[in-house]
């Protein structure tokens, strides 16, 4: 049996007074999707549990299966996974953001999308200024790069779950004063965030950004930070080999740390200017090779993060037509097969955030018996009785073992 799963993440969503109250899976033109529907079934998952954090990386996890209660320790060791990096035991992971922060007050937690050679260098001069053998500066892409603590039975790291850290995209505009790392450790993320300010007030590299006209990145802010997550390979739990198509690191991370395949797709940007044929093809390719092929579309949070309704409307119909529609034909030319479509959280137009709660889902194919749904939405999926308030639960469910 082959099994397809379409993630468009952040889709669910509430109605919208511009598309005449209607949410936008609603008023996209869906019919992939809705023959989804109407061949299987609609319900409804939740994936972000409380107290944790709402996001891709608490969502996804759940959503592959995995209960990210008992499995989630942070997001930057799931980035970490995903560029390849080895913790060893005593290793935590630290995402390392360049940001702009003027009068105390977070401006950009891009450092106006700094290039990825201006980071490397900044973070070289950062790691030679910190007198601190355990700590590491991975430059990453762009603004988003790691640090790593190296830990050791003797000299463990000093921070713990309860460590406390802020996602610097969580304060834009805000005064950061009062969300500085608390807890076990936050001393030292605290004191190397300060030490940073030393280091790049003056650096050429901002120099050079100042002489343009661009923001300077002030200071590195250091959060999400965790050992790697122990999670049993999917193989093992579910006796099927997994591809991935993401352009995100951290559904690569999740991947990887799972032990499925990364699939690159040129053209894929994770932006609302993505590929999608490129995907589908890449997919609909990937069925031949893999039992469970998972496509993964970043596009319809982005707009929402943008408050874009119309932007969201369309990336749903795009996801639809290039996506979901060419699996669901491979699929049914293949023989016996299983696919599911469906967010990891909702991503409101209205908040412009992440957020915890109920997000549809559809699934048809060999051996589920249809129900009376006809649509694939938020509405249809309330109605129906197909619950999973433990989201992780729904893996075991649409698995058929
Ligand atoms: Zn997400």
């Amino acid at each position: 049996m082959k099994y397809a799963i379409v993630i468009p993440d952040g889709c669910a969503d509430e109605p919208q007074p511009s598309l005449q109250d209607r949410t936008p899976l609603q008023a996209a033109r869906t019919p992939a999707m809705d023959a989804v529907a109407q061949a299987g079934v609609v319900g409804r998952a939740n994936h972000v549990p409380e107290p944790l954090p709402a996001g891709s990386e608490t969502a996804n996890m759940s959503l592959l299966g995995y209960d990210p209660l008992k499995h989630f320790t942070g997001r930057a060791p799931i980035e970490a996974a995903a560029q390849g990096i080895h913790l060893a035991a005593e290793d935590w992971a630290v995402r390392c953001n360049l940001v702009t922060i003027q009068d105390q007050v977070m401006r950009d937690f891009t450092a106006g999308h700094v290039s990825t050679e201006e980071a490397a260098q900044l973070l070289r001069s950062l790691q030679e200024a910190v007198d601190l053998p355990q700590v590491e500066f991975r430059p990453g892409v762009s603004y988003r790069n790691l640090m790593l603590y190296r830990g050791s039975a003797e000299q463990p790291a000093p921070f713990s779950a309860d460590t406390r850290t802020t996602a610097p995209h969580d304060l834009t505009d805000q005064e950061v004063v009062d969300h500085y790392p608390r807890g076990p450790g936050s001393d030292l993320l605290v004191r190397l965030m300060q030490q940073s300010v030393e280091v790049f007030r003056d650096h050429p590299v901002n120099q050079q950004r100042r002489a343009a006209g661009k923001p300077v990145a002030t200071n590195v802010w250091l959060w999400g930070l965790g050992q790697t997550p122990q999670l049993e390979p999917f193989a093992n739990r579910f006796g099927l080999q997994g591809a991935m198509i993401t352009a995100v690191d951290l559904l690569r991370g999740l991947a990887r740390l799972i032990g499925w395949q990364v699939i690159e797709v040129p053209g894929a940007t994770g932006y609302l200017d993505t590929d999608y044929a490129a995907k589908g093809r890449y997919a609909v390719e990937a069925l031949e090779r893999f039992d469970v092929v998972c496509v993964h579309i970043e596009a319809p949070d982005e707009a929402s993060h943008e408050g874009n309704v119309q932007a969201k409307v369309e990336s749903l119909e795009q996801i639809d037509r290039h996506i979901v529609a060419p699996l669901y034909e491979a699929l049914k030319a293949q023989g016996e097969f299983r696919i599911l479509v469906t967010p990891d959280h909702p991503t409101p137009l209205r908040t412009k955030m992440h957020s915890r709660g109920w997000v549809p889902l559809a699934a048809a194919g060999t051996g589920i018996a249809p129900d009376q749904s006809t649509r694939y939405d938020e509405p249809t999926a309330e109605q129906a009785p197909l619950e999973f308030p433990e989201g992780w639960a729904m893996m075991d469910w649409f698995i058929a073992k």
